[in-house]
């Protein structure tokens, strides 16, 4: 079968593969709706290690073609919604319910990028099919269903790592389809004031549509001087959705006492956290500060999609560039590769 990922570091293309198969517990699906993520094109540039003839792709909607022997939701021919991370359940990690480690394995349920071949694919595999899959239910579209499985469950993780309080002024920095997602999920939370980070205007135009009350640029100066002058001292909670290293230190330093700063930014192995101690008041302010990867699974995906039934959130507006047939997963990956200006996610209906 054909598939679109990294021939090697830094030189993307076509693979041939053998197609996967259904373990007893397993589903093979095809893709019928696929979307490219910051995260495939960074692995195309290294940022998952010296992977080789590895296909890409982690945000897909498919239909079973095959499941295994011990599967009892699906069958072949149901449309499905897969989370981007598929844990194994029985895993101890995965049990704790904010991790997604795998016993030692860091992030080990994000299965897609590291441990296999990806959904850019005629076919794909998916671990743990009945905890895992969920049948696309009436009323929601495949792309705004597509939106769940990674940009709505991690822009929400990062709300909930913030335990955002009615009221509270929060902070989020980086308005890409992540942080957009965060902002929603803060009104939808209760915060008072949300002030966005970012200056790509479709990103800004949608983040105020989505509740930000103030927009704040990093290219204008310190967002530091900026947010702690705005909100007379600080935020009670930044989320951290975009930017670097600095930006973290950043973020300690514009939240205030007993705040909490929540981050599903992914650092570079490169990079180093550090910041002075008295940002952190001496160790004495009581501001938490917390990082994580979104968790998996059909139950999560389940309450996301219930949102959209119900009207509490549209993720269909960070869909700016559709593309149709499976060859066009090419063109998709290499504009998120680009990224243009006004892209923020681009989809493929197959
Ligand atoms: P994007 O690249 O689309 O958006 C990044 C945002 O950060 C933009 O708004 C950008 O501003 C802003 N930004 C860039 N530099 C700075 C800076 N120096 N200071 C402040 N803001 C800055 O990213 P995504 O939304 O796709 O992803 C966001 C992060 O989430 C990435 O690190 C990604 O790897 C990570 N991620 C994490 C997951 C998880 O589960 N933890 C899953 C998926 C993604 P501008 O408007 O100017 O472009
Ligand atoms: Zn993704």
């Amino acid at each position: 079968m054909k598939g679109y990922g990294m021939i090697s570091v830094g030189n993307p293309g076509w693979l041939e593969k053998d197609r996967p198969e259904a373990g007893p517990l397993d589903a093979v699906l095809r893709p019928l709706a696929l979307a490219p993520c910051s995260s495939d094109t960074h692995a195309m540039h290294g940022g998952s290690g010296d992977k080789k003839n590895t296909i890409l792709g982690h945000e897909a909607i498919g239909e079973v073609v095959e499941v295994g022997s011990l599967v009892t939701k699906f069958k072949p021919g149901d449309v499905v919604v897969v989370p981007c991370c598929t844990p194994d359940w029985e895993q101890l990690g995965v049990q704790n319910p904010r991790s997604n480690a795998h016993d030692s394995h860091l992030m080990g349920s994000f299965k897609f990028l590291s441990q296999k071949d990806g959904t850019m694919a005629e076919f794909f595999h998916v671990n743990n099919a009945d905890a895992n899959l969920v049948l696309l239910p009436d009323g929601v579209s495949m792309e705004a269903a597509l939106m769940t499985v990674d940009m709505m469950s991690t822009g929400f993780h990062g709300v909930e790592l913030a335990d955002i309080e009615f009221g509270d002024t929060v902070v989020v920095i980086g308005i890409g389809p992540v942080g957009l997602m965060a902002v929603a999920g803060a009104k939808l939370k209760g915060a008072g004031r949300i002030i966005a980070v970012g200056t790509r205007p479709n990103c800004v135009k949608i983040a105020r549509e989505y509740g930000a009350t103030d927009i704040v640029s990093y290219k204008d100066g310190d967002i530091v001087e900026q947010i702690v002058k705005m909100t007379g001292g600080g935020a009670d909670k930044v989320i951290i959705a975009g930017g670097n290293q600095d930006t973290f230190t950043g973020a300690i330093a514009m939240t205030r006492e007993c705040g909490i700063i929540s981050n599903v930014n992914f650092f570079d192995v490169s990079e180093t956290l550090s910041f002075p101690a008295y940002l952190w008041g001496l160790g004495m302010s009581n501001k938490d500060i917390r990082g994580g990867f979104c968790p998996g699974g059909a139950r999560r995906i389940t309450r996301m999609l219930e949102m959209i039934k119900n009207g509490r959130i549209d993720p269909e507006k960070l869909i700016t560039h559709r593309f149709e047939g499976f060859e066009a997963v090419e063109e998709a990956f290499l504009l998120m590769d680009e990224k243009p200006k006004d892209l923020i996610k681009p989809v493929v209906i197959i």
